[in-house]
């Protein structure tokens, strides 16, 4: 599955965050630096409310929606690079994470002692980013002293990497995160196995106060013209209000969201956000059983696809019946949409689109 590790210095919200996430209480907020320490992992059902839709139509008994990993990565301090502060330790977990939610104090509040004493988020993005700089030139300097070697013999493997290496070396050194740097499609690959911390795509949260959450205040708006320049996003959210929230029934949630002007859940919008950043879309399996909603990487093809479900729909894979949503919807279902010939049969080519309703044909 597809990772996002939280991350921010101590005390802006992470874990009450990911509480409400994740609905449990296995993340302990409290005020007090380093009190999580373990990393913590939650799954998160993505919301979409096609899939119910679907599952209305077919009368499916189940509904079962994709999901979504967090990892709440507490410690990372000023100094982590260094070992300080457990760094290592969590450098580690962020390296394991596809993207990265950095989460920021944006909210004013005399009682939640602020690690530098002040509120200033694009200031803590800073810290936390120049720790994941440092960390990635230390591993950079590293690796390319330990591929000269091969480099010498013409291994092309590593020679193309000590290329990718010295490129990204570049923009560090210049002060600026690697995934500023254009990467080839043929070195798409290559440049991923570097696993580089400032390479993976990061979604700014702006932790701000209850009665700022539908329109953020000053320090949101900093924030998201810095994500601008950065090719960042960035959400606002109140992680008190989520927290509040996640102990709602669904009738009251929404009860208690038009109280306060706002029509969606930040979590839904933060999920759908990490969903977004991760060039990530949704395909569909539809049956009287169950409505199921599968997660794959946009420009996935047909077989490709069907590995998500089962190994063996991937390497026997025949070919693909396949409905859009809309026409699904439009013709009341799977018969009707046969009916207007609306049902397609894809081959191994096909490029999966966002939202289609999927039947798998394979050789067992
Ligand atoms: P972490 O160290 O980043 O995981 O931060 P926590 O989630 O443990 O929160 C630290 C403290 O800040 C706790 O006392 C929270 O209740 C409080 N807190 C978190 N979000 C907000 C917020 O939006 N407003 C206010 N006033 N307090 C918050």
């Amino acid at each position: 599955g597809f990772k996002t590790g939280i991350v921010g210095l101590p005390n802006v919200g992470k874990s009450t965050l990911f509480n409400a996430l994740t609905r449990t209480a296995a993340a302990q907020a409290a005020n007090f630096p380093f009190c999580t320490i373990e990393p913590n992992v939650g799954e998160v059902a993505v919301p979409d409310p096609r899939l119910d839709k679907l599952a209305g139509i077919a009368g499916s008994k189940a509904i079962i929606p994709t999901r979504m990993t967090f990892v709440d990565i507490a410690g990372l301090v000023k100094g982590a690079s260094k070992g300080e502060g457990l760094g290592n330790q969590f450098l580690a977990n962020i390296r394991e994470c596809d993207a990265i939610a950095h989460v920021l104090r944006c909210f004013e509040d005399g009682d939640v002692t602020h690690v530098e004493g002040r509120v200033d988020p694009v200031a803590d993005a800073e810290v936390i980013e120049t720790e994941l700089m440092l960390a990635d030139l230390e591993s950079i300097e590293k690796r390319l002293q330990n591929i000269v070697r091969k480099v010498r013999g013409g291994d092309k493997e590593a020679v193309q990497q000590e290329r990718l290496l010295k490129v990204a070396l570049a923009a560090l050194e210049a002060g600026r995160p690697a995934r500023t740097v254009e990467v080839a499609e043929d070195d798409r690959k290559a440049w991923d196995m570097l696993q580089l911390l400032t390479a993976k795509p990061v979604l700014y949260v702006c932790n701000v106060s209850e009665d700022e959450a539908s329109e953020g205040n000053e320090h949101s708006a900093a924030v998201a013209k810095m994500a601008e320049e950065q090719g960042a996003a960035s959400v606002v959210i109140s992680a008190k209000i989520e927290e509040e929230i996640s102990q709602l029934d669904a009738d009251e949630a929404e009860m208690f969201l038009s109280e306060l002007g706002l029509e969606e859940a930040g979590l839904d919008r933060l999920i759908k956000a990490g969903y977004k950043l991760l060039e990530l879309q949704t395909y569909f399996t539809v049956g009287p059983k169950e409505a199921r909603a599968w997660t794959i990487p946009t420009g996935t093809t047909g077989p490709k696809a069907a590995g998500v479900i089962h190994g063996d729909f991937e390497r026997g894979f025949i070919r693909a019946e396949t409905i859009a949503y809309d026409d699904f919807i439009a013709c009341g279902g799977e018969q009707g949409a046969k009916d207007a010939g609306k049902m397609r049969a894809e081959g191994k080519a096909y490029v999966v689109q966002d939202g289609d309703v999927m039947h798998f044909l394979f050789n067992a």
